[in-house]
């Protein structure tokens, strides 16, 4: 060694004069002395004497070279600039103040330059509201962005076009908004409730010329800086960029302009000679890999602390600003998902819809995610997110001719199992999410890795390892993307997803400025990670999956991405809880019904399926799914906006219905009608579930509606009301009503006066005992179902959450436990058909009433089904930091319970074995959750509540909370909601816990059948579609397809129905189809309804129907598409005679 080292010096340079003697005291530093000495650079203290002083060449504010005029919009209204344009403006200057909270103000604003400012490449304007705002030219085009304030996304100059600086002269206009990039947050922190008087002053409206050369100096030394301080270890870059940085310090001279050339000469030491002449070429040098991929994105949250008319606002500013950014950093790239966002854009300001689609097209602006929002993803039902991504996929086709290929899901509060299959299914492979790294509890263990959903789908996931989808872009998260990542052993490489989110308007030019420098220095050294630009999120997963050769080696995680942490959304505001699974139902029933009549037309031969009526309604749903609104945790303005939306899907699908009704039955009126309740008719059941099924239906009894009392089982003592007993168990889509069967169990109810009711059939029975369930006893068995020694019933928590109120619910609050009694009670129904009692009582603030009933009939019609308890709650809720649950204390035992999730169930753990184990105490469940071990078990049966747990043998489900930030008033006032307990024989796979819930969902939807409505075909025709041989595959959906001409005559007629496995095994099934549909081709599709492979189809057995095997693995989705033919037919044809050649009933 010594040897080569001294030959290779002799080889070198000349040997260096190394003076014989030393007086002086050497070089030796005070290392974080000098690091500390680097925060006095710019600004702060020594703001007069430091870079502060050289940054502007030029200010000016006076009214000789800037008129402003202002025009305040009314109250919170939102014009369009068209409307805003119209309005008189009045004089303002920069000073004035703004208000209050959520009001729009409109800016004429006309600048005149200094003749002797010719000089100068790059004239400004600065203006700073202190709020949100946007710039446009004065034909309405938004420009960009503001973002007032001196928050670290303070965004405030605008670059005068240089048409206009040549002309000196400019007029534009800006639209500011007083509301921040969170809101208004009542004393600042960020999650309480807004502050609806805030004012905001206009602090700057400036013109001026930045010194160029001095604002690159302030970036070079903010990453020399970076580069000193984040760095880890004791490097030698590290080293180098803090002594250039000093040295810096030492050079620059406010008074000496020049040494601002000399200071930015020295930063070359780090970051290379002539370097950044390179300008966006400096990616093109260095590494041929890189490890950390760059992309700029802006999470707009749809809804948080501002409502939607507020976001509609950040997305112009946001994407705007983008925009021209790419058009001055070539490397750029910018990703956006959610196209309800586009779709605003689109709709509110075509001419920037028109800029971004330009950048669509050119590579640089680019979709992602697929879907119509950034979902929930725990509590949309499988449908539902279905729809988001057939949604958000047939928008962006049908707009920029592109689908996405990457999911993007970073901020959802835990991710379904159900995911990886649908988004395989809508045409995308690879996801991108990032909240986990929120975990409270335990650290997630992978980077990137196979994700394997519920069914064995995969897909590739990319986890980012710098923990933010809000990267600042600094050397510290660059590092990270490195020294976090958790998989390197089997990929290498990091998405940066940077850029301000929010009102925040993406990546800041600093950022990007920032990037550039980090890849020099990556250039000159190997101590920091090369970092790449201008390329995409679907560039970044080919290469993840080229060089994991397609996955195999990475390592997999299977089922749900469960996040510790926000546990309390899946019950905050109980009333969009219950706006999202009633209008899910609903929207089922309209599709099936309109897909029914859009066939037959027998009353209606002109009857269209209201296909943009139908995909409206679903928008406002799948709108109102956002990752902060379902869950709960947006401000009360936002909840106040979904009810609207809610209430118009209520209100246009009730209509739907009423349409799809008429066309089926001429004469048919709702049971709310109770006039026409008198004239002579039937009840009619329109069964939409596929299951076989009886119900008991609450029919109004009026004076006159003698002839209906003939067809209800039971009377209400008052005669106001009875109950008819509807039969559907052969299946198919007519419900009748009945007298009791000689297999139903006549109920009754007993009690001693005293507080003690004992609700029994020959199936089941309940007991109540001072305020408490005392008893669960499954008759036929003669087996108590409860601990003994134990009671259930309604119970309240403490529940204070270490910070994010209505996200979270903690682990402690499991530590105070208040049981509430049952008080008050009397029987209401007494039999033989419904058996009630009704408890009505005082806590504290609230009053509870909960009316238990038990049925004489069972929970499905499986042969040795039991009957279920049905819990119906009104509560008029007034506590603050509660939590309000049922429970039942179950004699079962099993180390796991089972809940339903999307297309299928997830098993949780009941004990508390490990840190993973104990982080499930509050889990999300749809329809039902369920405690089971060999032979028996209980469920508890949801119509609207989605929190559950199972901890030991306890079984819980959540029903209320009461948070106050971000929402001060979060579910006060009245509620109405229902679950059920249902015993089965058998553990849960082998029970009918999924179909029984299936039903308790799906109401039965009734009618009074009146006059000609009795003769109408459809009481007589078969079901159209029905599937069979399988117990376990359930038709979830029925629909026309997504490509029919509803309009015209020609075109693709079709229907699409949606199947799937729901226990989680394999299935043989028949799809069986009504001969009287004319069939022609029958293809198996994908979500977007792209057609897979085709299905030979043949006669079944009875001929009376075609016939098509389906064979499922576990948790299977499909789609199935039905071509119709015959519209040689359909053209000749007229009125009740339609093209669907019916069996005719015989008396028609
Ligand atoms: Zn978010």
């Amino acid at each position: 060694m010594s040897h080569h080292h001294g030959h290779g010096c002799q080889q070198g340079s000349a040997t260096v004069d190394y003076p014989q003697t030393n007086y002086g005291t050497g070089a030796k530093w005070i290392k974080h002395l000098t690091q500390g000495r680097l925060g006095t650079f710019n600004g702060g203290h020594y703001a007069d004497v430091n870079l502060s002083q050289v940054l502007y060449h030029h200010r000016v504010d006076d009214s000789a070279y800037i008129k402003l005029q202002v025009w305040s919009a009314p109250g919170r209204s939102k014009p369009s600039f068209a409307e805003a344009m119209k309005q008189k403006f009045k004089p303002a200057k920069k000073g004035d103040e703004f208000g209050p909270s959520w009001t729009n103000h409109w800016w004429k604003v006309s600048v005149t330059l200094p003749a002797y400012w010719d000089q100068y490449e790059v004239v400004q304007f600065e203006f700073d509201p202190d709020c949100e705002a946007m710039i446009f030219t004065t034909d309405g085009t938004p420009l960009q962005g503001i973002t007032g304030g001196w928050g670290g996304d303070r965004r405030v100059e605008f670059i005068l076009p240089s048409e206009a600086r040549k002309a000196r002269k400019f007029d534009f206009v800006i639209e500011s908004s007083c509301n921040g990039m969170f809101g208004v947050p009542w004393n600042g922190d960020t999650i309480e409730h807004p502050d609806m008087n805030r004012r905001f002053r206009l602090a700057s409206a400036d013109l001026v010329v930045l010194n160029q050369d001095a604002w690159q100096l302030l970036w070079d030394f903010s990453t020399l800086r970076e580069i000193s301080e984040s760095l880890p270890g004791n490097t030698s870059l590290q080293n180098k960029a803090l002594v250039t940085a000093n040295a810096i310090m030492n050079t620059l001279d406010k008074d000496d302009l020049g040494s601002i050339d000399r200071s930015r000469k020295l930063a070359e030491a780090v970051f290379g000679e002539g370097w950044a002449d390179k300008g966006d070429k400096i990616y093109e040098e260095g590494p041929d890999e890189a490890s950390i991929w760059g992309i700029g994105h802006c999470h707009i949250d749809t809804a948080w602390l501002w409502p939607y008319q507020v976001t509609q606002q950040k997305v112009a500013r946001s994407w705007s600003t983008q925009v021209d950014l790419m058009e001055r950093y070539p490397e750029h790239r910018f990703t956006c998902s959610q196209a309800q966002q586009y779709k605003w854009l689109e709709q509110l300001y075509p001419p920037l819809f028109e800029r971004v689609k330009a950048q669509v097209l050119a590579g640089r602006f680019h979709l992602v995610g697929g879907s119509w929002v950034e979902n929930d993803s725990n509590m949309p039902s499988g449908e539902a997110l279905a729809r988001q991504f057939i949604f958000g996929q047939r928008y962006f086709e049908s707009r920029f001719g592109m689908r996405c290929e990457t999911a993007w899901l970073p901020d959802s509060f835990g991710l379904t199992g159900a995911l990886p299959q649908l988004i395989r299914q809508a045409g995308m492979k690879y996801f991108f999410t990032q909240k986990l790294s929120w975990n409270n509890i335990n650290t997630f263990p992978h980077s990137t890795f196979n994700w394997v959903g519920i069914d064995g789908t995969q897909v590739l996931c990319h986890m980012t390892p710098v923990d933010t989808y809000t990267a600042q872009a600094t050397v510290g998260d660059v590092n990270k993307g490195v020294t976090n990542h958790k998989n390197l052993e089997s990929s290498d490489i990091s998405l940066l997803v940077f850029g301000n989110g929010d009102g925040g308007g993406g990546p800041l030019a600093k950022m990007l400025e920032n990037l550039r420098r980090i890849r020099a220095a990556a250039n000159n050294s190997r101590e920091i990670p090369p970092v790449n630009m201008g390329h995409s999120v679907d560039e970044f997963f080919d290469v993840v999956a080229k060089k994991s050769d397609a996955g195999k080696a990475l390592p997999n995680w299977n089922g749900e991405l469960y996040l510790e942490f926000h546990r309390g959304t899946y019950t905050s505001h109980g009333s969009i809880k219950k706006g999202n699974r009633k209008s899910e139902v609903l929207l089922r029933d309209v599709e099936y019904l309109a897909t029914l009549a859009s066939l037959y037309k027998w009353h209606n031969p002109d009857y269209v399926y209201p296909n943009e009526r139908i995909n409206d309604c679903w928008e406002k749903v799948l709108l109102n799914q956002f990752h902060d609104v379902l869950p709960g945790s947006a401000i009360g303005m936002v909840y106040e906006d979904a009810e609207k939306l809610y209430a118009e899907v209520r209100k246009e699908g009730a209509q739907l219905i009423e349409d799809a009704w008429t066309t089926l039955f001429p004469t048919s009126y709702p049971l709310s009608n109770v006039a026409a309740l008198k004239k002579r008719g039937s009840l009619v059941g329109f069964n939409t579930t596929h299951l076989p099924r009886r119900d008991v239906v609450k029919v109004p009894l009026g004076a006159g509606a003698a002839n209906l009392k003939a067809q209800v089982v039971q009377a209400s003592k008052d005669g106001s009301y009875g109950y008819a007993l509807m039969d559907c168990s052969e299946g198919g889509p007519i419900a009748t009503p009945t007298g009791l069967f000689a297999d139903c169990m006549p109920v009754s109810v007993f009690t001693n006066g005293s507080g003690h009711f004992v609700l029994r059939n020959s199936s089941v029975q309940l007991t109540i005992s001072e305020g408490r369930i005392s008893s669960l006893v499954d008759v036929e068995l003669g087996r108590e179902l409860l601990t003994p020694g134990q009671t259930g019933g309604l119970v309240i928590f403490n529940d204070r959450p270490n910070y994010w109120d209505a996200w979270d619910v903690e682990i402690h609050h499991l530590e105070t436990v208040h049981p509430l009694e049952f008080s008050n009670i009397s029987v209401v129904a007494e039999g033989p058909l419904r058996a009630s009692v009704k408890s009505e009582f005082k806590y504290r603030q609230s009053t509870i009433t909960v009316t238990i009933s038990l049925d004489a009939i069972t929970a499905s019609m499986k042969k040795d089904s039991r009957s279920l308890f049905i819990f119906d709650a009104v509560v008029d809720w007034h506590e603050r930091h509660e939590f309000l649950k049922f429970e039942l204390p179950l004699n079962l035992h099993n180390d796991v319970a089972t809940y339903e999730t999307q297309f299928g169930h997830v098993q949780r753990p009941t004990h508390n074995n490990t840190t993973w184990d104990m982080a499930k105490f509050e889990v999300c469940g749809h329809k039902y959750a369920d405690l089971s071990e060999f032979g028996y078990g209980v469920a508890i049966l949801s119509e609207s509540k989605y929190g559950f747990s199972c901890r030991g043998n306890v079984l819980r489900i959540s029903l209320l909370r009461a948070a106050t930030a971000p929402d001060e008033n979060q579910d006060q006032g009245m509620h109405e909601f229902s679950w059920a307990v249902m015993p089965h024989v058998g553990h849960f796979l082998e029970s009918d816990v999924p179909q029984a819930a299936q039903l308790f969902n799906s109401p039965l939807p009734t009618r009074f059948v009146a006059g000609d409505g009795t003769k109408s075909p459809m009481l007589h025709v078969g079901p159209a579609f029905a599937v069979e041989g399988a117990r376990n595959v359930f038709l979830e959906t029925v629909k026309r397809g997504l490509d029919d001409k509803f309009e015209s005559k020609g075109g693709d007629v079709s229907v699409v129905l949606r199947i799937y496995e729901a226990f989680g095994g394999h299935a043989q099934a028949w799809l069986k189809i009504a001969k009287h549909i004319p069939v022609s081709k029958i293809f198996a599709t994908n979500l977007l309804e792209d057609h897979e492979a085709e299905l030979s189809f043949l006669d079944s057995e009875d001929h009376a129907h075609h016939a098509v095997k389906l064979n499922f693995h576990g948790f299977e989705v499909k789609t199935i598409k039905l071509v119709l033919g015959r519209s040689d037919i359909q053209a000749s044809s007229e009125g009740a005679d339609h093209w669907i050649t019916i069996d005719k009933p015989s008396f028609v």
